[in-house]
């Protein structure tokens, strides 16, 4: 009998001049990047607490405080990274990965590939297993605004 968990993560960053826009680990030409104490990578960051959330563990701001200078302007792959350890150290696999993106612009849809080879790559999941999508928010809220950008993820994981 196979065992078997779902989670859900959601983030949302503001845009902030003078940084770059790094979203699923892959760098995006922009003239906006994401504030934050971290890279702001909005997407690895609702990805890290689908995996949290699903496997038991809390959430990202457990394990990695926006108090704790080690983690200032740090590589979210660094931590996703750390999360799939925790996540392996429980006994479970990823199986599958689900995410969007809510962003006016940039449009994403150029590196989409690129961010599900990364994701395939730290979650040691085929890329037939990962889906990322984008759209917009018909201009309504915040990030209809182009005010910052959201993300939502949902993970399956087995044992
Ligand atoms: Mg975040």
């Amino acid at each position: 009998m196979m065992d078997f968990r779902v989670g859900f993560g959601y983030d949302s960053h503001r845009f902030a001049p003078g940084r770059p826009l790094v979203i699923g680990g892959i760098v995006i030409p922009y003239e906006l990047g994401l504030a934050a104490h971290s890279d702001g990578d909005v997407l690895i960051h609702a990805v890290c607490d689908a995996l949290l959330g699903a496997a038991g563990l809390k959430d990202i701001g457990t394990w990695f405080p926006d108090t704790d200078a080690a983690y200032k302007n740090a590589d979210s792959t660094l931590l996703l990274a750390k999360v799939v350890e925790l996540v392996h150290g429980k006994g479970w696999q990823v199986n599958n990965l689900d995410c969007t993106l809510v962003l006016e612009r940039p449009k994403m849809k150029p590196h989409i590939d690129d961010i599900i080879a990364k994701l395939s790559q730290l979650l040691e999941t085929p890329t037939e297993n990962i889906a990322v999508k984008a759209k917009t928010n018909e201009k309504m809220g915040f990030t209809g605004a182009g005010e910052g950008i959201a993300a939502v993820a949902a993970v399956t994981l087995r044992k």
